[in-house]
């Protein structure tokens, strides 16, 4: 039996003890609350928010003078992507749109990228990855036994847009995120960088990477030299699923396709089997809990959910996946029994990026370095 301080739970969110680093205040407030008041003053909505967006905007028309596109929209054919250049269209932005094919797009997130690029009238630059090449990526990661399974997806998309930023010299890549509904994943649950996948690569893989579009330190390097930046768009205006959801459907002829990210079959699998039945992780509690503090779901609604299991999987699903991945049933079976590891356990730029967690304070107190990113990599308690 867990006693209860094992099992404490936010009195204002449903961040609990599972989620790590997590600590609370006297009045049993944790810090992830307390990160999401920063961001609230960080990006602020209603009027400071709308005219914040105004220069914003104004700044990317200015700097994309004369240009068939002033800034990337990365999709996915999911909600938040969608929703993304929605708005940058109806802002008055020339948005080119960029799409990381890693061969797990759902039919519906495929229709749903056609239809919207179509009535948006959108050129779409789509980048397919090497199969075999991404493939054995994946399987690596799996074989790492680490919870960050996903990252050669979220990497490979960065470095995608930063590839496609640099080719078509677009100064702005417009970012989807939404720490009012997707809140901020803590560090020992998502970890990415580009020397991860290498050491994991080399680690575990079979192929050397050659085309997989990675993110290493000359990328950033590159990145930042060419003046590129990444912006928050959604943050500053009101950003309601329910809302959201209505205007797509209506205004795009968008389909849901029943959660959040499950709009690839892989993600699907990782967040409602990999995570939860090898890792104990349950991505809910991060996603609720900002939606109970902006306001979108009630606290007790939350509990009720979390207690019933994460998205119910199928065995239909994870046959799909295994047979994908070229693995037998009984392989599958012997990388969910390894045990559990993180990412302290591989190579990565971590132990650089605490060496420099002073210069890197001082870079997001001057407004250099995203304060988001500090916070994450530097969790108090
Ligand atoms: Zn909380």
């Amino acid at each position: 039996m867990k006693n209860s301080q094992s099992n404490k739970i936010c009195t204002r969110c449903v961040a609990d003890t599972t989620i790590p680093n997590i600590s609370f205040d006297k009045e049993g407030v944790c810090n992830f609350c307390y990160l999401h008041n920063e961001m609230e003053k960080e990006y602020p909505q209603g009027k400071i928010g709308a005219q914040k967006l105004k220069e914003i905007v104004q700044e990317i028309k200015n700097k994309g003078q004369g240009k068939k596109y002033n800034c990337i929209v990365g999709v996915s054919g999911g909600r938040d992507s969608s929703f993304l250049l929605y708005m940058a269209v109806k802002l008055g932005l020339k948005p080119l749109a960029v799409h990381f094919d890693n061969g797990w797009d759902s039919p519906i997130a495929v229709t749903n990228i056609k239809k919207s690029l179509e009535k948006l009238k959108i050129d779409l630059e789509t980048i397919v990855v090497n199969w075999e090449e991404f493939k054995d990526l994946q399987i690596s990661y799996l074989k790492a036994s680490v919870p960050d399974a996903e990252i050669p997806t979220d990497v490979g998309i960065l470095g995608t847009l930063h590839r496609v930023a640099i080719k078509e010299g677009i100064k702005y890549i417009l970012n989807g995120h939404s720490f009012r509904t997707e809140g901020v994943q803590p560090l020992g649950w998502t970890y990415m960088d580009g020397k991860y996948i290498v050491a994991i690569q080399k680690k575990f893989g079979k192929y050397p990477l050659k085309t997989y579009p990675n993110v290493n330190l000359s990328d950033l390097a590159e990145v930042t030299w060419q003046k590129i930046k990444t912006v928050p768009l959604i943050n500053y205006v009101e950003y309601n699923h329910t809302k959201v959801q209505k205007i797509l459907e209506k205004e795009l002829d968008w389909t849901y396709y029943g959660g959040h990210h499950q709009e690839s079959y892989y993600t699907n699998f990782f967040q409602s089997y990999l995570l939860p039945k090898k890792f104990g992780i349950d991505k809910r509690k991060i996603e609720y809990s900002a939606l109970i503090r902006s306001g979108q779901m009630t606290r007790e609604n939350a509990l009720l959910k979390i207690k019933t299991a994460p998205v119910p999987y199928e065995d239909e699903m994870i046959n799909y996946v295994i047979s994908k991945l070229w693995m037998t049933r009984s392989e599958f079976n012997k990388i969910m029994a390894l045990p559990a590891k993180t990412f302290h356990d591989y190579p990565t730029y971590y132990p650089l990026i605490r060496a420099f967690k002073w210069p890197m304070k001082m870079t997001y107190k001057l407004n250099l370095f995203p304060k988001l990113l500090y916070q994450k990599l530097f969790p108090k308690g």
